[in-house]
């Protein structure tokens, strides 16, 4: 009889191109999945009912194929530390595999779990997978982590990347009585998300499950990589791929997305076609960048890095933090960005950046309640991400440029220069003047009459204020 192996998933929620269920398929013809839905992550106040409602369907999806490949994907809601020893025991397993993953709450959770498992006698084994290059791989010339991007992504770059591997098939799951010794263990059925306490009825705009993340992968790449470089910032246009829940949720392998992207570069005709693949890589090579920094650094998942933001007299106006939420700080570009984020669940990068700034410099409260919300609404949130993207908007980071304010008017004349993605997001605001949307002068008259607020701040002097504090600080520290 073949030896049982486990595949714990996590941010592989996929059978195709995974490298630990690959070698766990080499090791024995007998492989079963299982998932815990773990109550340290689920914490209902931090978790977006989008991101969730995207976790569970890609669930759903995962279990048909390990079906059509002839095994399962049993479910558990619990701690893995008690459930992954309890079940691999319980089912006489021979070894339990993983792909690694670089936040600091994994990585104590693993080394608890692996701890665990190999005091019961049962094998552990754990793979890179989630990143072309792991930590440790692309290091400086000193043999330390970068702290920088720029060189970071040269050396990455530069690095030749591993090819896809082979998905799971022809496997033997278990027979009917493990099956019962999986339910005595605490096996169920998958819940929805609404059974979790996470309630989303609208559509979500980047589709659950590895066959969605494959044809979301293709159509970018016959389509909007092409002109990338030109497209990316503008907000209104679907100039982006789209594959960051995918890419968070691993419901596509990066190898897959790095082939599948190379091979547009490889056949391009043209020295433009190749710096648009060219400048997407970098932003596959910035999700990179911030999850070595985080394996490095989990200290940045605390705050500041940056001595001059690591004391810094935040202001804490509970009224702006509110506006800033809710759309209502008077700042067209802010507030659509805002309600794009609260109701779908997914915001366009420059507009992250134009509103992690506001509430930065233009309201200056602290990046970490910014990063919170972020956390509460995104569907495709990660923690090195986003921590990376805050920093960065804050000043706070290893970004070396220090102060990088933005100025809302000009972000939006020159990036929704016909304000079209404001029109999309404010709708009480559709029947003003493009000149009025974009400059954000609007008349107060106009904005009784749309039921739309006063500015809450004034950028000049906030912007000014802001430069004050930080000069004090850097004095200070
Ligand atoms: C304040 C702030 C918070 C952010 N929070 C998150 C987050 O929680 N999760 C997240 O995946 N991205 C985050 N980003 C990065 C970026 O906004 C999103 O990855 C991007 O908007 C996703 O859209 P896309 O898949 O169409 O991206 P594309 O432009 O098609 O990029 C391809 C992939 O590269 C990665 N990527 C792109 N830009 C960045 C970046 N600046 N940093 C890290 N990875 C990047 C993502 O995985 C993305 O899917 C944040 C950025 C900022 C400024």
């Amino acid at each position: 009889m073949a030896d049982l192996i486990l595949h714990w998933h996590r941010r592989d929620l996929r059978i195709t191109d995974n490298i630990a269920l690959y070698s766990a398929r080499r090791k024995s013809s007998k492989v079963v999945g299982v998932f815990c839905l773990d109550p340290g992550i689920l914490r209902r106040e931090d978790v977006a009912p989008a991101r969730a409602t995207y976790m569970i369907e890609s669930l759903r999806e995962l279990q048909e194929s390990y079906l059509q490949a002839g095994s399962q994907l049993l479910i558990f809601q619990g701690l893995p530390t008690e459930v992954l020893p309890a079940i691999a025991v319980g089912l006489g397993a021979k070894a339990v595999v993983w792909n690694k993953d670089v936040e600091p709450y994994s990585r104590d959770r693993d080394r608890t779990v692996a701890a665990a498992l190999r005091e019961a006698g049962i094998e552990v084994e754990t793979f890179w997978d989630q990143l072309l290059h792991a930590p440790k791989e692309i290091m400086t010339g000193a043999g330390q982590a970068y702290t920088v991007y720029t060189p970071f992504w040269r050396n990455w770059n530069a690095q030749p990347k591993a090819q896809p591997v082979e998905p799971l098939q022809n496997v033997e799951g278990l027979n009917d009585a493990e099956q019962q010794i999986a339910e005595t263990v605490g096996a169920i059925a998958l819940p929805t998300a609404h059974d979790l306490g996470f309630g989303w009825d609208n559509e979500l705009p980047l589709h659950p499950g590895a066959q969605a993340a494959q044809e979301c992968l293709e159509q970018f790449c016959d389509r909007a990589l092409n002109e990338y470089r030109e497209q990316r910032d503008f907000p209104a246009i679907a100039g982006t791929s789209r594959l960051s829940a995918a890419l968070k949720f691993g419901t596509i392998g990066i190898r897959t997305v790095w082939a599948t992207s190379r091979a547009v570069y490889e056949e391009a005709r043209s020295d433009e076609t190749r710096a648009n693949v060219q400048v997407w890589h970098q932003e596959l090579a910035w999700r990179e960048f911030y999850q070595h920094v985080m394996y490095f650094f989990p200290e940045l998942a605390e705050g500041a890095y940056r001595l001059p933001l690591k004391t810094f007299p935040w202001e804490g106006n509970p009224d702006h933090f509110q506006a800033w939420c809710d759309g209502m700080t008077g700042y067209p570009i802010v507030d659509a960005a805002m309600r794009q984020m609260n109701e779908i669940g997914w915001m366009h990068n420059r507009c992250r950046m134009i509103v992690a700034s506001f509430l930065t410099k233009d309201l200056i409260l602290d990046f970490r309640l910014g990063e919170k919300y972020f956390m509460q609404k995104l569907m495709d949130w990660d923690l090195s991400a986003n921590n990376g993207g805050w920093q960065w908007s804050a000043s706070s980071g290893m970004d070396p440029k220090p102060l990088r304010i933005f100025n809302p008017a000009s972000q939006a004349q020159k990036f929704d220069a016909d304000a079209e993605y404001i029109r999309q997001w404010l709708p009480e605001l559709r029947s003003l003047d493009t000149a009025m949307l974009v400059t954000g002068m609007i008349p107060q008259r106009d904005r009784d009459r749309c039921n739309y607020p006063a500015a809450i701040v004034d950028h000049k002097i906030q912007q000014a204020r802001f430069k004050v504090l930080y000069q004090n600080q850097k004095v200070l520290s």
